[in-house]
Parts: C-alpha cells; sequence; structure tokens
C-alpha cells in the first residue's frame, strides 16, 4: 500500500525552472485529485538568483528541511552571471552526496508525434532506460594540482569506484531490466579502462547470477554512442558510471526529441533521504520569461516522482496524458511551438483528470 500524504520540497530554480515547475505542479494536483492522495508541498528559493542576491547556495538549514520531505521536484538552476561549478557543486552535486542518491534514472524514449534528428527512427526502435551511478566515478572530487600555473603543473581527477557502489546501481538495474524486457547492457570501457571496467564487468557478471532471466550485453562507451544513434533498439536498461551516463544521456536526449522531452530522477531506493526528480534541461535563459519553454520533461520527472511515492496507475496516466499533448505541437520548444507554456500543462492537467 502507498502511502497517501506526501510532503513535497519544490525548488523551481530560475529561469524557465520556475514556468515548468508550476505546470509540472498543476499536473501533480491533477493527479492527486484523479487518484486520491494529497501533497503537501514547501517550496524553497534556491539557485542563481539567490545566490546573487545573498551569496548563499544550500544553508545546512534549509538541507536539513529538504530532508524531512518525502521528494524534491526541482526546475533548473542557474543564470547566466553566476560563475561556473557554484551551483552545480553546491547544490546539485552536494544534494547528490549528501542525500545519497545514488541513481540517476535517465528514461530515453522517443514519443509518437516528436520529431527526432535521427531520421527513420520510430518510437518502437526507441524505450530505454539509462542507469547513471550518481555519487561516485569522476564527479568526487578526488584529485589535485601540483605545480599550477608553472609549465610543469600537473593535474590529477580520480575516478572512484567502490564495489559496494558499483553493486548497488547494478543490483537496481537488474531490477528494472527484470520489470522491462529482461536486457542489461553494461555500457563502460574495458579495454582501455582495466582497473574500473574490471572491477563494474565482475560485479555485473556476479549479481547476473541472482537474475537468471535477464539477458546481459556489453559495449564500450564510444560504441554505446554510435548504437544510440544508429540502432537504439539494441537497448533496455543500460548501466554505467557516472561520466559516461553523463554524456550518454544528454545524447539519449537528442535522439529522443531533445531537452524538452528528458526527464531524470535522482534516487535513493532506500528511502533514507528524499529522491530528486527534474527535468534534464537548464535554465534556458535565452527563452525564459516568454511563455515558450515545454514543460513535458518536468511533468515528466514528476510522474516519475509518482511512480517513486507508489503511485504508479497515477504515473502512467501522467505520461500518457503529457505524451498525448506532444503530436499537437508544432514544435518542441520555442517560440513556434505552438501553444504557451501555461497551455501545455493546463491540457496535460485536464487529461490526466479524465484519465481512466
Ligand atoms: P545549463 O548550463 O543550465 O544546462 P544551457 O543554456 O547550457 O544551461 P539549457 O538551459 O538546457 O542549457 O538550454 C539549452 C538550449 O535548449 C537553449 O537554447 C534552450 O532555449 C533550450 N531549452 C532548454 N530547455 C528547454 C525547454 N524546456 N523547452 C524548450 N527549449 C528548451
Amino acid at each position: 500500500m502507498s502511502k497517501t500524504h506526501h510532503r513535497v520540497a519544490v525548488i523551481p530554480g530560475d529561469g524557465v525552472g520556475t514556468e515548468v515547475t508550476a505546470e509540472a505542479l498543476k499536473v501533480l494536483d491533477a493527479a492527486a485529485n484523479r487518484f486520491g492522495f494529497t501533497t503537501e508541498r514547501t517550496e524553497y528559493d534556491l539557485g542563481g538568483r539567490r545566490y546573487l542576491s545573498t551569496g548563499e547556495v544550500l544553508p545546512s538549514s534549509v538541507q536539513a528541511e529538504l530532508d524531512g520531505h518525502d521528494a524534491i521536484l526541482l526546475g533548473a538552476v542557474g543564470t547566466p552571471d553566476v560563475p561556473p561549478g557554484v551551483l552545480e557543486r553546491g547544490l546539485l552535486l552536494k544534494l547528490r552526496f549528501d542525500f545519497d542518491l545514488y541513481i540517476n534514472l535517465r528514461p530515453v524514449k522517443l514519443y509518437e508525434g516528436v520529431p527526432t534528428p535521427i531520421a527513420g527512427l520510430t518510437p518502437d526502435r526507441c524505450d530505454m532506460v539509462v542507469i547513471r551511478e550518481n555519487t561516485e566515478g569522476m564527479y568526487t572530487g578526488v584529485g589535485g594540482v601540483f605545480k599550477k600555473g608553472t609549465p610543469l603543473e600537473i593535474a590529477t581527477q580520480e575516478s572512484i569506484n567502490s564495489r559496494y557502489g558499483v553493486e548497488r546501481a547494478v543490483r537496481f538495474a537488474f531490477d528494472l531490466a527484470a520489470e522491462r524486457r529482461n536486457h542489461l547492457t553494461l555500457c563502460h570501457k574495458t579495454n582501455v579502462l582495466t582497473f574500473a571496467a574490471d572491477l563494474w564487468q565482475r560485479t555485473v557478471n556476479e549479481v547476473a547470477g541472482d537474475y537468471p532471466t535477464v539477458a546481459v550485453d556489453y559495449v564500450h562507451v564510444d560504441a554505446a554512442c554510435l548504437y544510440l544513434v544508429t540502432s537504439p533498439e539494441r537497448f533496455d536498461v543500460m548501466v554505467t558510471d557516472n561520466l559516461f551516463g553523463d554524456i550518454v544521456t544528454d545524447l539519449g536526449a537528442a535522439v529522443q526529441g531533445g531537452l524538452g522531452m528528458a526527464a531524470s530522477g535522482n534516487l535513493n531506493p532506500s528511502g533514507d533521504h528524499p529522491s530528486m526528480f527534474e527535468p534534464v534541461h537548464g535554465s534556458a535563459p535565452d527563452i525564459a520569461g516568454n511563455g515558450w519553454a515545454n514543460p513535458v520533461a518536468a511533468v515528466f520527472s514528476t510522474a516519475m516522482c509518482l511512480a517513486h511515492l507508489g503511485h504508479r496507475d497515477a504515473a502512467t496516466a501522467v505520461e500518457v496524458a503529457a505524451a498525448s499533448v506532444l503530436p499537437e505541437l508544432e514544435t518542441m520548444g520555442g517560440p513556434d511551438m505552438g501553444m504557451s507554456t501555461a497551455q501545455i500543462g493546463d491540457m496535460i492537467a485536464e487529461r490526466v483528470s479524465i484519465s481512466k
């Protein structure tokens, strides 16, 4: 039995983050009414605007409050005046590490009516999920610099791969594959990264014994990029490390029709801390304020949040309703979309309300 009341923290953020989050919340309300649960929401002003006005990125009191919620919905953070890295390290990566959000869940699904840059690609050939390990690899900040600014300068950036960290990501991926089409692909670089990739490969081989129904495959990350473009039907669930996952999933976002489509979840599957759901896109300062942002990625992220909270029927209804609007759009975002951000949100919310 899923709970029927949820405390949800909302971080609309900057730029189009605030615009798409408003629509995601409309849809969340419609789903709550339709499927009989309630949400109690707290909004947090975090992101570029707050940093520029107060110098604060994530005060520890705010982090403690966030931790008391069941889930976090994030729009997008970033403004052109904030130096790169401040919000990424101080907010997004900090929450990933401190809340142990060790799974980054990134569906790559081409929906009906969405233009893809891959000629001839049809939706039946593109429906996969990338499981990106989210707390280790190259993103831990382990490394250093020696003789900085001199001709003899040396910089190192190390990839951290613990058996514990790899195994929990791999097990999550196997569980998901067992619920889907029973196919798991490890994506790494065994031919060059002989220490890290060996740990990943051995872990996959050992864990595979617990999942006899799941077929296991392997691709090098470079080949994975090629196949994602030429034959995405090869993939059902892909598991990979933090850096490779970051890169491969942006390619996936392009294949599935762009940033207006790409949703993500940063999960703590144990439930010890709230999981965080966000569209992949940034704050898009170039279009902010015009009602030109496509809110569908934010809505898909909300669907993932609902599934995580145990409301699978509501999640499916939200995904179906959002997907049904896509063929009615002229473009997948920008001035020629044919509908405003708010009109799209209204339409999805209405379709959720009457969903069967
Ligand atoms: P960041 O560093 O925060 O990711 P960015 O500018 O590199 O910022 P985005 O903000 O995601 O990346 O924007 C990339 C491009 O995609 C921009 O041209 C933007 O207008 C467009 N874009 C992003 N999100 C959307 C959306 N929801 N709907 C339509 N277009 C979008």
